[in-house]
């Protein structure tokens, strides 16, 4: 099997059971295990699986506890909904997913949702062992002017939109990037040492080289890390083989994303946001069929399925 187009993708997807056969081969390898006791020699069914175990003997599918469970949706329109939202960089809107795929905006809504899910960061990343570190920090929100008049911020109260609901500034994120490696992305509160120097410690390695500008956040960056700064105030941009544009190329493709695709994020949906641009900056040397199988590896739900409607 091999793909690297969506058309070829849903050649090859054409039945239901070719899309069940290839999904277990990716969960399982071979060696079926229950999602209810982790028996390990189920009997093959008509509709799937039988547990073995005395105790246990339920029945299952492959989809049991993973973002597919309890869809109605095909195997094959999931295949190529998780092929088209992790290969377009800017993301995709449930609106155009609806309509690339046929299915209702509102199905396109929870597809995406649980695909987000699957793109959450799992483990804590660890970055900078060989190669510099880029710092630097965005602000996440819309555009006044591009907003309707009545959620813009008011002219009379500064705290409130025009429609008289509190009004939300912009949000501040963090992006740690190992240059030619990884990229890490956080929300934080304020742009204060306190806020930035624990993510430091907790994702850079000792001893790292780490660029950043003359922002007063990183003056203390040095204490741990070797530390060289660009003074961006200046129209300094690269000295030597200091700077901060693999970082900066990031935001730009971060913010058309979120402002032209998702318009409005919430602080609650933020991280989830930030989650799934990184993930798929991470992905970016694989090929689109690496990554689709990547991604879906990583398909069994962390959260149980009403935490994910919900
Ligand atoms: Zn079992």
């Amino acid at each position: 099997m091999n793909f690297k187009s969506l058309p070829q993708l849903l050649d090859y997807f054409k039945e239901e059971s070719t899309c069940i056969e290839y999904y277990e081969h990716i969960r399982w390898n071979g060696d079926p295990a229950c999602p209810h006791c982790g028996g390990l020699n189920p009997y093959k069914t008509k509709r799937g699986y039988r547990c073995s175990e005395k105790e246990c003997r339920k029945d299952f599918t492959v989809k049991v506890g993973t973002i597919f469970e309890n869809s109605k949706i095909p195997l094959r329109t999931w295949f190529a909904a998780i092929f088209l939202a992790t290969n377009h960089k800017k993301g995709i809107s449930s609106v155009q997913l609806a309509s690339d795929l046929g299915i209702t905006q509102k199905s396109a809504w929870h597809v995406l949702h649980r695909i987000r899910e699957m793109l959450r960061e799992k483990a804590p990343k660890m970055i900078g062992d060989t190669n510099m570190v880029e710092i630097d920090e965005a602000y996440i929100g819309g555009k006044e002017g591009n907003k309707h008049y009545k959620k813009q911020r008011s002219n009379e109260n500064p705290n409130l939109k025009n429609d008289g609901t509190p009004y939300q500034p912009k949000k501040m994120v963090v992006g740690l990037v190992e240059r030619g490696g990884d990229i890490i992305v956080k929300h934080v509160k304020r742009a204060t040492n306190e806020e930035i120097l624990p993510l430091l410690d907790n994702h850079i390695a000792e001893g790292s080289e780490v660029h950043t500008d003359e922002s007063n956040v990183y003056h203390k960056v040095g204490r741990t890390f070797t530390h060289k700064t660009v003074v961006h105030s200046a129209s300094q941009y690269v000295v030597g083989n200091c700077h901060t544009n693999t970082i900066e190329n990031f935001w730009s493709q971060l913010k058309r994303g979120i402002n032209g695709i998702y318009h409005h994020v919430s602080e609650k949906h933020l991280e989830r946001y930030l989650d799934e641009y990184a993930n798929r900056y991470n992905t970016r040397n694989l090929t689109s069929q690496e990554r689709f199988e990547y991604f879906l590896e990583q398909s069994e739900s962390v959260l149980p399925y009403k935490n994910l409607v919900n």
